[in-house]
């Protein structure tokens, strides 16, 4: 492609709005252009990569025996109310009526129109396994859609769906799946680690995220410095602290004016924060928005809440659940902002994390203003509806699988693998005849990568300061043949020259022959992060060229047939040279 032909529109500066690197590189470059919040176009060369990575995806999931289908973004209410859905989903799901007023949504995800279609499709056990996939695009209407590609409100997902007779049959299926995302990743050159992960709405048993590593990233794992155990900080557990033996002490009321918070109240009674209760307090809301249901949770005072382990002992869906106005729930519960604590309450659930009960007497609000009590106790002086772990793992904690130290770090969730079993299937009647002609459900897996979320992960993992860095195999064009002066029939005959043999060679090249200053030219190419560059300009007429890796500073000089010999290796090998 030659550049004075191309539909390209580099900026000098990013869009005030753009915070991270791939966000501005991906918009200076002339990559994606922006519609509406969390709304966004592909220009171009941003268009080239997106088809990039799908063409990785559609040859890995290809050759796992997957099948491609297409499937409309138009899906009707029903089949999300026949799995129970339809309210689950929340204001993420970006709902329409038609003219008849039939309600219809933009789909989020798709596990209900694959499921449809294989229960009126499937009824024998020798059509199993089936595994059907798509590359298509989603809606979400984001609570924060933001980063550009990376939390947006309309997205391509590659999302594939497998039926299998059992759970071996199942087991199999996520294996080879997970073995097809860790060659789309490693083929996408990203640096990226599967962690377990929490199913959350999806349901089901068993999930794996796959984080590219970012200090950008939305996703927080934990994984231990000693053993395989890597976690979404959602998911990740450590040990509980030891039960204590010491003797229960009396009850007492203590004055503590103004300390409400931990640091402060564990300062005033010259306590460790270990030895006092945090309590956060939450409503259940229902469809209408109003408070169904008050919950009081507590955790260890140097602990954080773990929102989503919260909710599942909860069995709720997440966005079900916020944070109370604690004065305003406290004529009903006997709440008082700052000094809340299990003892006094009422009206409310009480959720205590697994290592409270066998902690000895220990502080907590007295439920009473400018009041804390000591020497609680659980079961003396507290019980609680569910005990189950609701902690966040921090840096240091224990493994729970080994006791060595889990570190912790952020990411990019760029696909996650589920194991639903027979949550759609039971819900949708979706079942098969086995060799006995018995009725049987079928047991499903899910799958799902965020294809344009992916290209943003990539550019986030490979830029500097002057712009992107495209490993080869995500590059929108492999080389870029640059003429210093395009008026100078030297230089643009040579230039011209190169370029016809990077095409013979089957290399895909763009040929910068625009009527521009070297310097923008040169910039330009930066910014685009093409992997190889061939500057043709005053030794043209003895044959020379600059030849440069974007991931280089430094050129060497070569004669013009040598550099696309170079160049043309550099890309057949992937760009390994
Ligand atoms: P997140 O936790 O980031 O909101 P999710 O767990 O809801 O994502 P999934 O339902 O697992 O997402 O969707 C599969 C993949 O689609 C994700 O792994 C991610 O790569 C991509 N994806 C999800 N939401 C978005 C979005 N808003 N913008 C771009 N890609 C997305
Ligand atoms: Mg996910």
């Amino acid at each position: 492609m030659r550049l004075s032909k191309m539909h390209l529109n580099t900026l000098r500066e990013a869009p005030a709005e753009a915070e991270i690197p791939s966000h501005i590189w991906l918009l200076r470059s002339g990559m994606i252009r922006k519609l509406a919040s969390g709304v966004y176009g592909f220009m171009p060369m941003g268009y080239r990569s997106v088809r990039k990575i799908e063409e990785i995806v559609r040859s890995e999931m290809d050759a796992k025996g997957a099948q491609e289908i297409h499937m409309s973004a138009i899906q009707p209410a029903e089949l999300w109310m026949e799995s129970g859905r339809w309210y689950v989903m929340g204001p993420e799901m970006w709902r329409v009526k038609d003219r008849r007023g039939r309600e219809f949504c933009l789909g989020p995800t798709h596990e209900e129109i694959f499921t449809d279609i294989v229960r009126n499709e499937v009824s024998s056990y020798r059509q199993l396994p089936l595994n059907l996939y798509q590359i298509q695009t989603k809606y979400r209407d984001e609570a924060r859609p933001r980063f550009g590609l990376m939390r947006s409100r309309e997205f391509v997902m590659k999302d594939a769906y497998s039926f299998d007779r059992d759970e071996a049959g199942l087991d199999n299926s996520y294996n080879e799946m997970f073995e097809a995302y860790t060659n789309v990743f490693n083929r996408c050159g990203l640096t990226f680690r599967p962690v377990e992960a929490d199913s959350g709405a999806m349901g089901g048993s068993g999930s794996h995220e796959f984080t590219a590593l970012s200090e950008v990233g939305e996703s927080e794992i934990a994984y231990c410095s000693s053993c395989d155990m890597a976690a979404t900080t959602e998911r990740a557990n450590t040990i509980d602290a030891e039960a204590e033996n010491e003797a229960e002490k009396a009850l007492e009321t203590v004055h503590t004016p103004g300390a409400k918070t931990i640091d402060e109240v564990s300062a005033y009674l010259g306590l460790p924060k270990e030895k006092t209760i945090k309590a956060l307090l939450l409503a259940v809301y229902g469809e209408d928005g109003t408070a169904k249901e008050y919950v009081a949770a507590f955790v260890r005072g140097d602990r954080e809440l773990n929102m989503t382990k919260l909710v599942n002992a909860l069995g709720i869906p997440e966005h079900m659940a916020d944070f109370a106005d604690e004065d305003s729930m406290g004529a009903a519960t006997g709440s008082v902002a700052g000094f809340t604590g299990p003892m006094g309450l009422r009206n409310c659930k009480l959720i205590v994390d697994s290592e409270l009960p066998g902690l000895k007497n220990m502080c907590a609000g007295a439920c009473k203003l400018d009041h804390h009590a000591i020497n609680v106790n659980y079961g003396r002086d507290y019980k609680a509806d569910i005990v189950t772990d609701i902690k966040k793992v921090r840096e240091g904690d224990a493994c729970h699988k080994c006791g060595a130290p889990l570190k912790l770090a952020r990411g990019i969730e760029v696909g996650q693998v589920f194991k639903l079993g027979t949550k759609y299937s039971k819900s949708m009647g979706a079942y098969y005849k086995d060799e006995n002609m018995n009725e049987c459900l079928m047991i499903m897996g899910s799958y799902g990568i965020g294809v344009t979320r992916t290209l943003a992960a990539v550019v986030e993992q490979n830029h500097d300061e002057r712009g992107i860095i495209w490993p080869v195999a995500v590059a929108p064009y492999h080389v870029i043949v640059t003429v210093v002066k395009q008026d100078d029939p030297e230089q643009s005959g040579l230039a011209e020259a190169i370029y016809k043999s990077l095409l013979a060679n089957g290399v895909e090249a763009l040929l910068d022959d625009r009527d521009e200053r070297a310097g923008v030219k040169f910039m330009d190419a930066d910014i685009l992060g093409i992997p190889v560059r061939i500057t043709v300009g005053k030794k043209a007429a003895s044959g020379l060229v600059e030849y440069k890796l974007r991931r280089e500073s430094g050129f060497t000089e070569k004669a013009s047939e040598e550099a696309v010999a170079a160049a043309t290796e550099f890309i057949k090998s992937g760009g390994a040279l």
